[in-house]
Parts: structure tokens; sequence; C-alpha cells
């Protein structure tokens, strides 16, 4: 690609394209090919500070004053803009992100119901009157938004990130800086221009776009801002969570995971293998979700393995963009170089290697960076591959006796985002959710998400919720009026 090539982005601040204020970009590269497609603005404190003033005074302007039912109506005409544009959207996600783009037309496809649901929820968040146990007053709430709200994300889901956080963010009445993942900016400028066609007032929803260190931080420290919300590793989240906690910021944190997927003996093993396959192969593991822990009872273990070799063997790894493709490239050279460490400590530490085990070479993963579908069997939970996560398609096979050491197994973890569970037995698939300390539970299936259903993890995955009536909740606080109907006024020295 030619230097004429190279698209050149802008940010989005206050309803107007904008360079970073000193001029600063940086490239973005496709992970297939390895070019350089796109310049993206570099911004730093003084972009974050134009940017949150924006948000702030967009709050006190025409969105402050708009009704419910017209914020919510702005969010409709979102999501019809997001489904014309949903094959363009996806084919960049593609590109930037190296997603698959069979993934990705599902994922941009689903994103308008996001806003439709939160867009139709946004008139319905009702207060309440109070039958106020003090005579001759009349008590009732209202629940208001926070205020300017940062939302900061990772780079594996650019898109579905972003609207997990804006769409019950801005039903709730807030506005937003949204801050995506250097290594995957395009997407959210592509996204701002869409709020921009629709209407929204200047200063809404504004997207900056740079380091974490040099835009992001300033974005979670300055002081108008009143709710961080994040997606993105442990220790981005424990510096987010420490910085915010100086001013009080509200926050949400989805961060990582090493989710166990649990097959029983008594499973449908054809469907648990297809299963084993989603958790951790779909976006080449690079999912906060990815089932990373396999966890086989013995009883089944080594046809179980057998069969799970046989079945990852034939997916079909190379270019993102072809509809054929189950196995895409690693994202980010940060992270590549990550999962062959990961699968050096595995080895080190005594795992079987089954399969792959290696970076992938050939004329179909041309200069890519890809790490070949990995699965080891072997493995003791205590080891670092079961314990740490890799974000990458390594899987660890884990064998257990009986329920309640799968439980011990599962719950035995830093983590706790989601789990799954394989089963025929109706007694164990409805006592074992109960039992496993994640956010998230899956029985004979895998890595479904919607925006109905609360999305978020127990310990060290993370605080709050996203998605769901929950996340509308995690952007709103709540107002409690007082109103003396008496005529007179009680004694000043005791409390009513
Ligand atoms: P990361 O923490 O490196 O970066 C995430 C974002 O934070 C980026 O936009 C980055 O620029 C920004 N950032 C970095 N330092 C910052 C600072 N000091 N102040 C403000 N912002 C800063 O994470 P990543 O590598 O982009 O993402 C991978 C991680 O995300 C994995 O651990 C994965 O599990 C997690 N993740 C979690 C979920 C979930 O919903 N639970 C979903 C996807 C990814």
């Amino acid at each position: 690609m030619n230097a004429e090539e190279i698209k050149t982005y802008r940010m989005f601040i206050n309803g107007e394209w904008v360079d970073a204020a000193d001029g600063g970009a940086f490239d973005t590269s496709e992970p297939y090919t390895r070019k350089v497609w796109a310049r993206i603005p570099r911004a730093r404190k003084a972009d974050a500070d134009r940017a949150v003033h924006a948000a702030a005074a967009a709050l006190d302007g025409p969105w402050g004053k708009l009704t419910a039912s017209a914020r919510g109506l702005l969010m409709f005409r979102v999501a019809d803009l997001i489904a014309r544009d949903a094959e363009k959207l996806a084919r960049i996600e593609t590109r930037d992100n190296g997603k698959l783009i069979s993934e990705m037309r599902a994922q941009v496809g689903y994103l308008p119901q996001y806003f439709r649901y939160f867009g139709g929820l946004a008139d319905k968040i009702e207060g309440a009157v109070l039958p106020i146990d003090k005579a001759d007053t009349f008590n009732y709430t209202t629940h208001e938004p926070l205020g300017v709200c940062v939302a900061i994300t990772a780079w594996n889901s650019p898109l579905l990130l972003a609207v997990n956080k804006l769409a019950p963010g801005l039903a709730a009445g807030n506005t937003f800086v949204l801050k995506p993942s250097e290594f995957t900016s395009a997407s959210a400028l592509e996204l701002a221009a869409l709020f921009h066609e629709a209407g929204f007032p200047p200063g809404v929803v504004n997207v900056v776009t740079g380091f974490g260190g040099e835009v992001g931080a300033p974005l979670v420290e300055h002081p108008k801002v009143a709710k961080v919300a994040f997606t993105g590793s442990e220790t981005g989240g424990q510096r987010i969570y420490e910085t915010a906690a100086r001013d009080f910021k509200h926050v949400t944190l989805e961060l990582g995971g090493k989710s166990a997927n649990i097959v029983f003996g008594d499973a449908n093993l054809e469907n648990a293998v297809k299963g084993a396959i989603s958790g951790i192969f779909a976006a080449t593991g690079q999912t906060c979700v990815a089932g990373s822990r396999l966890l086989v009872q013995q009883s089944i273990h080594d046809e179980f393995v057998e069969r799970l070799v046989a079945f990852a063997r034939k997916a079909r790894i190379g270019d993102p963009q072809l509809d054929t493709t189950q196995v895409g490239p690693v994202t980010t050279s940060p992270q590549y170089e990550k999962i062959l460490d990961y699968i050096n400590i595995a080895k080190a530490e005594g795992a079987v290697c089954r399969l792959g085990g290696k970076a992938a070479t050939g004329p179909e993963v041309g200069v890519g960076q890809f790490v070949e579908p990995t699965i080891f069997s072997g493995v003791s939970n205590s080891m670092r591959i079961a314990q740490e996560e890799v974000f990458g398609p390594v899987l660890s096979v884990i064998p257990f006796k009986d329920e309640d050491e799968a439980v011990a197994i599962a719950n035995d973890s830093l983590y706790g985002l989601a789990a799954g569970i394989w089963t025929q037995d109706l007694r164990r698939a409805m006592a074992m959710p109960k039992r496993l300390k994640t956010g998230i539970v899956w029985v004979n299936m895998y890595r479904a998400v919607s925006y109905m259903s609360p999305f978020g993890g127990y310990k060290r995955s993370g605080v709050g919720r996203e998605n769901g009536m929950d996340a509308v909740r995690e952007y709103l606080q709540t107002k409690s009026v007082w109103i003396s109907t008496s005529t007179e006024t009680a004694d000043p020295f005791v409390i009513r």
C-alpha cells in the first residue's frame, strides 16, 4: 500500500472532526498483512480536557433538556444507521483487528438491537412515590444520570465493547468520551460519524484516540468525569480503579478471565466438543470469556481429548476477510509474543502438547501473526497455564473425578467471569450454576451474549455489570425528594 492509500482519520469532539491539538498521529496496521492502512490522531491531555468539557457542556445544553422519549428516538436512529452500514463496519473491524468477517457480520448485525433495547428503556426509568412513614410528608425518588462518563475499551471486540457502554449510558441521559484501544481505533471513529448523522447534539458522544498513558489517564483523572466504564486487562483495571477512587468516581470494570468449561461423562459429547471449540478457538481465543480451562471427567477424558484434537485439527486458519476462515490472526504483536511465551511456559511446566504448540506458518497465513490452535492435556490447576489468562487459542485440559472436584477446580481461580457445564442430567444442570463463583454460567451452550442479560465477573474479573436492566442502573444515581405538606415546622433540634 502506498502513502496515498493510507486513510487518515480525525477525532470527534463536540460534534466536529478534529486533529490532536499538537497534530500528533500514529499508524494502525492490519494483523493479517501487517501493513499500515490508516493514521489515527494521537490525543493527549489537552484533547482529553477538550472532550470532557464538551461532554459536560452537552449535559447542561440541548441533551440535558431532551425528554427521555426523544433520547430514545435518537438511539433508534443510530440503530438504523448501524444496520445500514453493517457490512462496511464489519469489513473495517476485520481489517483493523483481524476478527473473522463471519464473526463481525454476526456481531455488527446484532448491535442495532442494543440501541433499540436501551433506547426503548430510556423513557421507562421511573422513580417511585413512597408511602413515607412521616406525617404530612410527600417523598419520591427520581433516577438521574451520573454526568460525564468515560468509556475505555480493549482491542478484542472494539465496537461491541463501546456499544455495551454507550447504549445503557445514553439511555440513562449521560454524555460520553470514548477512548478505544490504540490497536483498534478506526471502528469507534466510524461509529462516531453515525451518532453525528443521527442528530445527537454536539458533545454527547466524543471519541478521542491514542495511548492509555497519554490520553486514557488524563480522562480518568479529570475532575469533571463522574464515571469510568472500562474493559481491559486486570492491571489496567487496577490502575483505573485506584485513580477513580481519588475522586470517588463510579466505575464499571470488565476484566480478565480463566473460565472453566466443564464436561461431564453424561454429556452429549458431540455438542460438548463444539462447545469446547467455541470456548477457546472462536475469535482466536482473544475473548474475556474464553473457556481456557477445559475440565473433563475422567471416565471420558481420553476419548474426549481425541475427538477434540481431531475437530480442532480441521479448523481453517487464514485470511479473516474470507467467509470460510475459522481461525484468524492474533490482533497485536505483543499479544502474539505473549501467547507463544505461554505455550513455552506450559511445555516447561510439563503439560502435554496434543495439538499445535507453535506459530502457524504457510501460504494461508502469509506474513500474518498466527498461532496454531493449541491443546495441552495433563494440566494441573496449579500450573501457570491454568491460572493465568493467555488470551489466545491455547486450551488446558484438566481431568476431574466427580462433581465436587469439578467445582473445587473451577472455583480455584482468581477470576470469576464465566463457566460452562455440559451434562444431560437435569439435577446436575440445575445444581451446578449455584456452586460456581462466576458472573455467567452457560449450560449445554457457550459464548452467548445478549443486550438483555447481565454480563460481568466475580472476583478479579471485574466490578459491575453490562447489559440488561443492571447496566442502566450502573449509569444512574437516585435522588430522594422530601416535601412537607404541613403548615408547621417540627422541633429543629430533633431528627424527623
Ligand atoms: P489494556 O488494559 O492493556 O487496555 C485497555 C484500554 O485501557 C486501552 O484502551 C488502553 O489504551 C487503556 N489504558 C491503558 N492504560 C491506561 C491508563 N493508565 N489509563 C487509562 N486507560 C488506559 O487491555 P487490552 O490488552 O486492550 O485488552 C485485553 C484485556 O481485556 C484482557 O485481559 C481481556 O480479558 C480483557 N477483556 C475483558 C472483557 C470483559 O468484558 N470482561 C472483554 C474484553 C476484554
